[in-house]
């Protein structure tokens, strides 16, 4: 009876053991499915997490060439260098039966026929083998094998664990293709987009001239093209003056400003000039009192441009940016329809307001000026962290104050891939909030890896690194009041480096 007993209680200990190691490896897998890691990584991660769980000596996936003859090995962990490169394997030769979507279990490799290298796997000391077919969209892909030294009939348990792997392999695969095809879309929309910028706009002779009056003018289209503000040069003649039903006086003012209805004439200090355009421009509003016109100079427009938001930055870095997104005045304008609807919807709550450091400081700032409810503010700051396998985000810095029981709303400057909002929102949601919810100012919605719900949401932009309103590169261009991108160019040569 106690023998019965005791052997009872070593197989329940038995299954609990392995349900542990299952679950630490779809735990760990999960995770690196779910990283930023490139995909050799997350699979040679997959193959060490799979061979540890099944107490195997090592593990390797495959996948099917093109023309479905041979067998790519794209990851392993456990073999030798020259097992890997032991010769091609022949899709007939090589457990061909996985490939037509069969588990097959090998109890001695070396001898079973079903194996296209035994001596190979002689040399390595390999004796087991179990192969699991990778499924994807009703076909069979590829393979992911593991291999024992002893000798070992595969349990069901351990065909399923492999299947299931083979599953989660398979969703990783099709997550990195869906990546690459959304950024494939997005890169050839960025070049459509850029090349019908570089086109020059018809009809163009007059509105967009290859040279201009005088270089003062090339240097204000150049400022106006900067801050994204349309242009129209010299578009049109007013007539102030008739003789005998005759035109005897014209003035072309220099540029019109769709944006804001405005015709500029620019001019020089040069007083003689300045005494008779403001004639003509005295005269031009006596008979078209409904045109707006301004006469300026170079301060006077540097200060114009400045009242519309778009600031005068002195010796702010700006080379780099490759275009403005959103000036000054549409941040503000935008942060303050947020911080209205989050006043509407938070009323009698408790609320607290949580930034991530440091991106988000311009955000908070303006935001939380602009809420008109009694509030709190904490911060945290994280790091990014990796390792061969294993890539991470960790708070180095936690909140000051206790959430439980209030109503948080995560403050953010821009979600990306959603990795570190996720992170950031789990280890918020185990401290007991009364509600959880997201306020990010951009939203790079086309790279997102992990769904986060975001609840209110400044602007969605396209995949561009920006900068500015506290977003930096390098730790430069968070002074900047707009918001910018940075030209790829530069990005790609510092990555060079
Ligand atoms: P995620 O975890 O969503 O991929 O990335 C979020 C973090 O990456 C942001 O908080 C920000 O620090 C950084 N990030 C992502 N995209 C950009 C960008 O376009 N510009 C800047 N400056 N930082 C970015």
């Amino acid at each position: 009876m106690r023998v019965g007993d005791n052997s009872i209680l070593g197989r329940e200990a038995v299954v609990d053991n392995r349900e542990h190691s299952y679950s630490q490896a779809f735990k760990q897998i999960a995770k690196a499915v779910n990283s930023l890691l490139p995909l050799n990584n997350v699979l040679n991660s997959a193959a060490k997490s799979t061979a540890k769980a099944l107490k195997a000596a090592g593990c390797s996936i495959m996948l099917l060439n093109p023309q479905r003859e041979h067998l790519d090995i794209i990851a392993a962990y456990g073999l030798s260098d020259i097992y890997l490169r032991k010769g091609a394997l022949k899709a007939s030769k090589s457990l061909p039966e996985v490939l037509d979507g069969k588990m097959i279990a090998i109890f001695d490799v070396t001898q079973d026929k079903r194996a296209q290298y035994p001596e190979a796997a002689e040399m390595e000391r390999i004796s087991s083998v179990l192969a699991a077919p990778i499924p994807q969209k009703g076909e069979v892909i590829g393979e992911i094998r593991i291999y024992t030294r002893e000798p070992r009939q595969f349990s069901q348990a351990d065909k399923n664990f492999l299947a299931t792997i083979a599953d989660i392999v398979a969703i990783a695969l099709e997550k990195t293709e869906l990546y690459q095809v959304l950024k494939t879309e997005h890169e050839e929309t960025v070049t459509q987009r850029r090349r019908l910028a570089e086109t020059p706009k018809l009809p163009s002779s007059s509105l967009r001239p290859s040279s201009f009056g005088h270089s003062s003018e090339g240097e204000f289209a150049k400022l106006l093209d900067f801050y994204r503000i349309e242009w129209l040069y010299e578009p049109r003649s007013f007539p102030l003056a008739w003789q005998d039903n005759k035109v005897t006086e014209m003035f072309t003012p220099d540029f019109y400003l769709p944006e804001l209805d405005l015709y500029i004439e620019l001019t020089t200090l040069k007083q003689s000039l300045i005494t008779e355009k403001n004639r003509k421009l005295r005269r031009l509003r006596e008979v078209y009192p409904e045109i707006n016109i301004k006469l300026l100079n170079k301060s006077d427009y540097l200060r114009l441009l400045a009242k519309y938001g778009y600031g005068h930055l002195g010796g702010t870095k700006v080379e780099g940016i490759d275009h403005i997104l959103f000036s000054h005045t549409q941040i503000q304008r935008r942060v303050k329809a947020l911080a209205k609807r989050i006043s509407r919807d938070y009323v009698g709550r408790k609320l607290i307001l949580i930034g991530i450091l440091r991106g988000v400081i311009c955000f908070m700032s303006d935001l939380m000026q602009h809420t008109t409810l009694p509030l709190t503010v904490d911060f945290m700051s994280i790091s990014y962290y990796g390792t061969d396998n294993e890539s991470a985000v960790k708070i180095t810095k936690d909140l000051d104050t206790s959430i439980a029981g209030l109503d948080v709303l995560m403050v953010e400057d821009i979600v990306d891939t959603g990795m570190t909002l996720n992170y950031v929102l789990n280890h918020l949601a185990s401290h007991n909030p009364a509600s959880l919810r997201v306020c990010t100012l951009l939203d790079k919605r086309v790279r997102r890896l992990i769904d986060v719900p975001l609840d209110y949401i400044g602007f969605e932009i396209p995949d561009e690194f920006v900068v500015g309103y506290g977003l930096d590169y390098h730790g430069e261009y968070r002074n900047l009041p707009f918001i910018g991108a940075l030209n790829p160019e530069l990005i790609e040569d510092e990555g060079k480096k």
